[in-house]
């Protein structure tokens, strides 16, 4: 016998019993999506892997580790995408959106692949939604942006949530900060563990978000950022909490958390779960004005923030707060015996089916207890039961799973009388 052929590490199947999960996310995503207003875009899979070098950067772990690059036949070095922002602030340049309008407000859904080591919460590939708002300097957007986060999870009723900011200020600020941190942590070179050493050169930023106890010993003296703000960095803080407040949005100030990269700007945040372990982080964004200029564009201003579908499946899951499962389908066409009635099914199914009341009949020729037992594990509400003798009186029988009442219908009547029993079990329940 051939070998077996598994999938990937790290990437999953979504098998049918769970599509209804990330359905059921799709559709609340979409809807709080509505309420704020923004389009969709979406941007190819693959792009030059000198997209993700410039933006996300070298010195990251998701370029320097994780990303999937390869050489394809033309030459070309390519990258499957590992994240989005990139993408967008691409196709906003090169298909000159902010020239048709001022300001853009976007969002996207769709799969993300880095090659992590996998674990429960982290997958090669994964799906994220995001939205960006590119085009508005001011904190107001910074807010609409965590606002719709916000709001995003609560609409799940979701109750385990932190939402955690900090700002990074302008490049000013940054500059200053970034010489400040690492004239403090230079002394304390050899105590750092060899990954902050060398980030210690890199980008010294993320030593501040290390999880190693002995960085985060010596980050706790280091100087903070928001002693380093100027008025412009303070004043811009200081609106997006005041409106966070207004908006009625709890938050805690986290000093440690942090962007590594030049052409972040301000605002900084992320949403994670009380429910979750390890990897906790639901969402996370912040303000990235110098990207655009990075990518050779004319420089824009932007904000945004991308959300892991997988991780909110997870607290979902973790909080219980899926709905119940739906029924694959409303109605089943049980046939007596041989082929003419399953013939008589599959009209009648089909009659159904052109009402859009969704129907499914036996394909394995199965007695009609087998046929029964897959209606009830289908879910169905009714079975309608095509016999011999009723069919010659041109009748069928129609069982209401749910109270196991039967009762004779008029084939001429049946969509008609589905259609009225399914709407008044909707309107019970
Ligand atoms: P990032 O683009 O790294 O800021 O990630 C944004 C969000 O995407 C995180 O908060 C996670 O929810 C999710 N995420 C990032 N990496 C992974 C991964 N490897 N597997 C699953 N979800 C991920």
């Amino acid at each position: 016998m051939n070998q077996r052929i598994q999938r990937v590490r790290g990437m999953q199947d979504v098998l049918p019993g769970e599509v209804w999960k990330w359905r059921y996310v799709e559709q609340g995503l979409m809807h709080i999506t509505a309420a704020f207003g923004y389009q969709e875009i979406r941007t190819p899979v693959l792009e030059l892997a000198e997209l993700f070098i410039r933006s996300v950067g070298e010195t990251t772990d998701i370029v320097g580790k994780e990303m999937y690059v390869f050489e394809d036949r033309g030459g070309d070095i390519l990258s499957l995408r590992p994240e989005m922002t990139a993408s967008i602030v691409r196709a906003v340049i090169e298909n000159h959106l902010l020239q048709q309008q001022p300001i853009a407000r976007l969002w996207y859904y769709g799969p993300m692949f880095r090659r992590e080591r996998p674990q429960k919460g982290r997958y090669r590939q994964f799906h994220q939604y995001g939205a960006e708002v590119v085009g508005s300097p001011h904190p107001e957007s910074d807010v609409e942006i965590i606002s719709m986060a916000w709001q995003l999870l609560q609409h799940f009723g979701l109750s385990q949530l932190e939402l955690r900011i900090n700002t990074l200020g302008n490049s000013e600020t940054q500059q200053r900060y970034r010489a400040a941190l690492v004239a403090y942590l230079e002394p304390h070179k050899d105590q750092l563990s060899p990954e902050s050493q060398a980030r210690l050169v890199t980008n010294p930023l993320r030593i501040l978000d290390s999880k190693n106890e002995q960085d985060r010993a010596i980050v706790e003296q280091a100087p903070k950022i928001v002693d380093f703000l100027d008025d412009e960095s303070r004043a811009f803080f200081d609106t997006v909490l005041s409106l966070l407040d207004r908006l009625s949005i709890p938050y805690v100030v986290d000093p440690y958390l942090v962007r590594g990269l030049d052409y972040y700007r301000h605002t900084a945040f992320e949403i994670v779960s009380t429910a979750l372990g390890a990897q906790n982080a639901v969402c996370g964004g912040g303000r990235y004005d110098g990207l655009a200029a990075l990518l050779g564009g004319k420089p824009f201003p932007a904000v945004g923030f991308a959300l892991g579908v997988e991780r909110l499946l997870l607290v979902l899951e973790a909080e219980d707060r899926f709905p119940a499962k739906p029924p694959v389908a409303q109605v089943y066409i049980a046939a007596v015996g041989e082929a003419p009635m399953r013939e008589v099914a599959l009209m009648l199914a089909s009659r159904l089916r052109a009402e859009h009341i969704p129907t499914t009949v036996d394909l394995l020729r199965r007695s009609v207890k087998g046929q029964l037992r897959e209606a009830n594990r289908y879910g169905v509400r009714l079975v309608v039961i095509v016999g011999e003798q009723e069919w010659q009186q041109g009748m069928v029988i129609v069982k209401d799973m749910a109270s196991g009442e039967q009762k004779l219908v008029a084939e001429a009547t049946l969509v008609q009388e589905v259609v009225r029993r399914l709407r008044q079990e909707t309107n019970e329940s």
